[in-house]
C-alpha cells in the first residue's frame, strides 16, 4: 500500500547510505574492495573502471547467453589484464562452469575443439570466442609427469577458485563479469597490476617444474607489457632454465612464434638474452648474436617486424626465421665454396644444412621451408643488374619480401647500401631511366645459351655459377 511517510523515510535512508558510501570511498580511496565472494575479492566498476563497452561483441554475447541459461560466465585471462593496463586485448576468452556440451547447446554456431582438453569455439561473424570450462590443477603427486616433474596431463574440470589457482600469473587470473562489471580476484592480481608487477601464483619453483614454458611466458609478458617480474618469480629462472630442454619442440616453437610476433620481439629477445634463456629457445641465436654483423641484422629484422605489427601490417614468420638464420646460411655457404663446391650447389647444401640443424632444436615446421629458401636464393640475384634479369626478378611474386630482406642486409652493413639504393630506384623508375640504369651484361651470350637448355631452373638465374 502507498504510504507517503514510508516513502519519505526510505528516501532519507537511501540518501544517508549514499553519503556514507561516498565518505568510505573518500577515506579508503580506490583500494578498498567492496565485498568478497568466497575466496575472491570482488572489485566493483567504480574502482577498476573497466567498462563492459571494452568487451568485444562476441564475448558479451557468450557471457550473456551462458548466464541467461543459468551458468556462470566471465571474461578471463589476458583480456582482463590488458583492459586494466589500458591496452587493446588481442582476443577475448571466456571461462564458465558449463561443460563443453552445455556451452555448445546454448549457441547456434559453436564447435568443440581439442582432444586433450576440450574447448568450445563460438563464432559471431569474424569473431571467434574461445570458451573453456573451469579447470583445476592436479597436484604434481597425483598427476602424470615426466621424470623432471613436468605435468603431462591437466584436463580435469574444477570450480572457479580452482580455475584461478591453475593459471600462471596473478595478473592473468582475474574474472570479469560484463553484466555486473565486477572483477573477481582470488590472488591479488588487481593490486599486482596496479603495481606493475608480474607475480607467479603459488610457489614459482613448483610452477616452473610443472611447466617450464612458464619461464618463457614470464619473460615475454613482462617485456611485452612493460611489467617488472616480482623477485621471487624471477629468481628461480636462472637455475631452472635447463628444464626447457624437456619441453616438446612443437610447444617451444609455438611459444617462440608468440614471442616473435608479439609486436615486442626486440625487448623480448633482449630480456631472454639477459636471463640467458635464449639457449633453450633458439640455440643458434647464441652463435648469430655473437657475430657483430649477425647481431645487427637480427636486431634490425626484429625491429622491423615490431614496426609492421604496430602498423597492423602482416608479419610473416617465414621471413623472420629466414632472417634469424641468414648469417648461418651465409657462413655455411662460404665455407662450402672455400672447400671447392660450386656456388649454386653450395647454396642449396648450405640451406639444407642450416635447416636440418635448426630443426633438431626448435622444430621450425617444414611448411616454412619453401618461402625461407626462396628468400635466401633470391638474394644473390639482386647482384645481377644487366640484361633482362632485373625485370624477371621484379616480376616474381616474392620480389617485395626478398627486396625487404635485401634492405635489412644493406642497413646492417652486410652489403653495400648502393645495391639497395639501385633497386629502390629501379623498381619505381620509368622505362627510359631503367634502360639507363642497366649495367653492361658482359656474359649475357654465354648465359643465354645455357638458359635455353634448362629454362625453368630457378638457379639458372644465379650469377654465381
Ligand atoms: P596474450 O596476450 O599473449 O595472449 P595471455 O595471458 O592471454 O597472453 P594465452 O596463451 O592466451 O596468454 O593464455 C590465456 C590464459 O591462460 C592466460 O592468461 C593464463 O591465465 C592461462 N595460461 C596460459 N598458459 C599457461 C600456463 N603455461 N600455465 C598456466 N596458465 C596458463
Ligand atoms: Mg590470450
Amino acid at each position: 500500500m502507498y504510504n507517503p511517510a514510508c516513502r519519505r523515510i526510505n528516501a532519507a535512508i537511501s540518501t544517508f547510505l549514499t553519503m556514507i558510501k561516498r565518505l568510505i570511498k573518500r577515506v579508503f580511496g580506490k583500494t578498498a574492495p567492496a565485498r568478497t565472494a568466497g575466496a575472491a575479492h570482488v572489485i566493483p566498476y567504480e574502482i577498476h573502471k573497466v567498462s563492459r563497452d571494452g568487451i568485444s561483441y562476441g564475448a558479451r554475447r557468450v557471457t550473456d547467453g551462458l548466464q541467461a541459461a543459468g551458468f556462470k560466465a566471465f571474461v578471463v585471462g589476458g583480456a582482463v589484464r590488458d583492459l586494466l593496463l589500458d591496452r587493446q586485448p588481442k582476443d577475448f576468452d571466456v571461462a564458465t562452469d558449463a561443460t563443453p556440451e552445455e556451452v555448445k547447446r546454448v549457441f547456434r554456431r559453436a564447435r568443440i575443439i581439442g582432444r586433450r582438453f576440450r574447448l568450445v569455439h563460438v563464432m559471431f561473424g569474424e569473431e571467434t570466442v574461445e570458451v573453456s570450462t573451469f579447470r583445476r590443477a592436479i597436484d604434481a603427486e597425483d598427476a602424470e609427469t615426466d621424470e623432471h616433474g613436468r605435468i603431462l596431463r591437466d584436463n580435469e574440470f574444477g570450480d572457479q577458485e580452482q580455475d584461478a589457482a591453475r593459471r600462471d600469473f596473478t595478473a592473468n587470473a582475474l574474472f570479469y563479469d560484463p553484466s555486473t562489471q565486477e572483477i573477481f580476484d582470488y590472488h591479488n592480481g588487481y593490486a599486482d597490476i596496479r603495481a606493475n608487477t608480474l607475480r607467479m601464483i603459488g610457489d614459482p619453483e613448483v610452477r616452473y617444474r610443472e611447466d617450464p614454458v612458464r619461464m618463457l611466458r614470464a619473460v615475454r609478458l613482462s617485456a611485452k607489457l612493460g611489467m617488472k617480474l616480482d623477485p621471487s618469480t624471477a629468481a628461480p629462472i636462472a637455475r631452472m632454465k635447463e628444464l626447457l630442454g624437456n619441453v616438446p619442440e612443437a610447444r617451444l616453437f609455438d611459444e617462440m612464434l608468440k614471442l616473435l610476433l608479439s609486436g615486442h620481439a626486440l625487448p623480448c629477445i633482449r630480456k631472454l638474452r639477459a636471463m640467458e634463456l635464449h639457449h633453450g629457445m633458439l640455440p643458434m641465436l647464441d652463435v648469430i648474436l655473437e657475430q657483430p654483423m649477425g647481431e645487427k641484422f637480427v636486431m634490425l629484422a626484429l625491429q622491423s617486424t615490431d614496426q609492421r605489427i604496430a602498423e597492423e601490417k602482416p608479419a610473416s614468420p617465414a621471413f623472420l626465421f629466414a632472417a634469424l638464420l641468414w648469417h648461418e646460411v651465409l657462413a655455411a655457404w662460404k665455407s662450402r665454396q672455400e672447400a671447392g663446391e660450386r656456388p649454386v650447389a653450395a647454396m642449396h647444401a648450405a640451406m639444407d644444412e642450416v635447416l636440418d640443424r635448426q630443426r633438431a632444436q626448435l622444430a621450425i615446421p617444414r611448411r616454412y621451408d619453401t618461402v625461407m629458401k626462396e628468400l635466401w636464393l633470391l638474394q644473390p640475384r639482386f647482384e645481377q643488374r644487366g640484361g633482362q634479369r632485373p625485370f624477371r626478378l621484379l616480376a616474381l611474386p616474392r620480389f617485395r619480401a626478398a627486396y625487404d630482406f635485401l634492405m635489412l642486409r644493406c642497413e646492417s652493413g652486410e652489403v653495400d647500401a648502393g645495391l639497395g639504393a639501385w633497386w629502390e630506384e629501379f623498381q619505381h623508375a620509368g622505362d627510359e631511366r631503367r634502360a639507363e640504369m642497366l649495367q653492361p651484361d658482359s656474359d649475357a651470350p654465354k648465359k643465354r645459351r645455357r638458359r635455353s637448355k634448362k629454362p625453368a631452373a630457378a638457379q639458372a638465374e644465379l650469377p654465381i655459377d
